[in-house]
C-alpha cells in the first residue's frame, strides 16, 4: 500500500481520512494547521495523541524539502535555495526582498518539458511533477530558515505549472487557506509558456491570481525558434486563449518578454507587440535575458532595453523592466540545478 501524501490534503479530505481511522473529524483542522505550519514529523503535533500520531505515520508521510545548498547574494538580499526531495531530485527556490515584503519564486516540476531555448530548466527535460505539498514545503522551509513571513508567491521557478495542472491548483487552494499559510490569491502569480489547454482550464476555475504569459516574441517565426511550444499553440491561438481567460476572470494579464539581443529587441518587434496585444488589458514585463552557458543568447545593452520600453509606452502599453535580483548567484531558473547535477556526476565546476 502506498502512503498518503498528507500535506497535499485539504481539511475535508483530512476529515474523511480521520473518519476512516475511526477518529473525530474535528481533528482535521488541528492536523491541517500543523502541516501547513511546516512541521516535518508527526511528533511535533503536540496536541494530537501519541497513538494517533503513530497511526498517521503508518499510513501517510509529510512531504518535505531539505535544504541542500543556499546561496546569498552579496548585491541584494536575494537567497537561492536548492532543495533535495525525498527521491534525491533537486529543485530551486528563490527568496526575494521587496519594499512591500518577501516574495518567493517556487518550482512546480523537476526540470521542464517545454524546451525554451534560452532557459536552463529545460536542458534535461522533465523528471517528474511536484506534488502540491512539495510546492508548499518550499515556502514553509524558506520561512523557517529565514525566520520571515512570505507575502507574495510567483510560480515562475522550474517547470510549467499548467502542465502540472491539478497539483498547481491544489497548491493554490491550500496556500491561500485561512488555516494554512493564508497567502491571498491576489498575491500569487502563475507563469505559463503558453500552454493553451491549461489556460482554458484555469479560466474555468476562476481564481483571482495573476496570470503571467511568457510571450517573448510577437512573430511566429521568432517564437518558433526560441519556444517549441509555439509549434503546438502559435501566437494567435495563445492570444485568443488570453482573451477568453480575461473574459471569464476580468483580470489583467501580465506578458513576460525576455529581451534577447538581436532576436526580439528591435522597433518592428515593439510595434508588432503593441498590435497583437490590442484589446487585452495587460502589462508588459520586460526581462533582460539572463545568459545561460549552453546557449548564445545575451541581453541587449541598457539603452536598447530602455528604448524598447519607451516605444511600448508610446504605443499606449504599460511596460516596466524587471529589476535584476541575485545576478551574482545565478538566480534564474534551472541554472543552479544544472550545476549541482554536474557536480554530483563528477563534472568539474569552476
Ligand atoms: N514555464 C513557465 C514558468 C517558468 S519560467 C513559463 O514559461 O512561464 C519563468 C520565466 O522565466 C518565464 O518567463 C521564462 O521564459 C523566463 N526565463 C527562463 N530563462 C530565462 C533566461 N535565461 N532569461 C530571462 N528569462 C528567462
Amino acid at each position: 500500500m502506498s502512503l498518503t501524501d498528507i500535506k497535499s490534503l485539504d481539511t475535508d479530505e483530512l476529515g474523511s481520512l480521520l473518519l476512516e481511522m475511526g477518529e473525530p473529524s474535528y481533528r482535521a483542522k488541528q492536523i491541517f494547521v500543523w502541516l501547513q505550519s511546516g512541521v516535518t514529523s508527526f511528533d511535533e503535533m503536540t496536541n494530537i495523541s501519541k497513538d494517533l500520531r503513530k497511526r498517521l505515520g503508518e499510513i501517510s508521510y509529510i512531504a518535505g524539502a531539505e535544504i541542500y545548498r543556499k546561496f546569498e547574494s552579496r548585491l541584494d538580499e536575494t537567497v537561492k535555495y536548492v532543495f533535495r526531495l525525498y527521491d534525491g531530485e533537486f529543485i530551486e527556490t528563490v527568496l526575494m526582498k521587496y519594499k512591500h515584503g518577501y516574495s518567493i519564486c517556487i518550482s512546480t516540476q523537476v526540470g521542464c518539458n517545454m524546451g525554451c531555448r534560452f532557459c536552463a530548466s529545460g536542458l534535461f527535460g522533465k523528471t517528474r511533477d511536484l506534488t502540491a505539498s512539495e510546492m508548499l514545503s518550499q515556502i514553509t522551509a524558506v520561512q523557517k530558515d529565514a525566520g520571515i513571513r512570505i507575502s507574495n508567491v510567483v510560480m515562475m521557478g522550474m517547470g510549467e505549472p499548467l502542465e502540472n495542472f491539478d497539483n498547481s491548483v491544489k497548491f493554490l487552494k491550500l496556500v491561500s487557506s485561512g488555516d494554512g499559510l493564508n497567502i491571498g490569491l491576489r498575491h500569487i502569480s502563475l507563469s505559463t509558456c503558453g500552454y493553451v489547454t491549461g489556460i482554458d482550464k484555469l479560466a474555468a476555475v476562476d481564481l483571482p491570481i495573476t496570470l503571467s504569459v511568457s510571450l517573448h516574441a510577437p512573430f511566429d517565426d521568432i517564437r518558433d525558434k526560441i519556444m517549441p511550444v509555439n509549434k503546438k499553440w502559435n501566437i494567435e491561438a495563445l492570444l485568443a486563449a488570453c482573451k477568453r481567460y480575461q473574459q471569464v476572470t476580468t483580470r489583467r494579464i501580465s506578458f513576460e518578454y525576455a529581451l534577447i539581443s538581436g532576436v526580439n529587441d528591435n522597433r518592428v518587434c515593439a510595434e508588432q507587440l503593441a498590435k497583437i496585444t490590442r484589446g487585452i488589458m495587460c502589462h508588459i514585463n520586460l526581462i533582460p535575458a539572463n545568459p545561460v552557458i549552453e546557449n548564445s543568447f545575451s541581453k541587449p545593452d541598457d539603452k536598447t532595453i530602455n528604448n524598447f520600453k519607451d516605444l511600448l509606452i508610446s504605443f499606449g502599453l504599460t511596460a516596466t523592466v524587471r529589476r535584476t535580483l541575485g545576478a551574482d548567484i545565478e538566480a534564474s531558473c534551472g541554472q543552479l540545478r544544472k550545476k549541482i547535477r554536474e557536480e554530483s556526476n563528477g563534472a568539474i565546476i569552476q
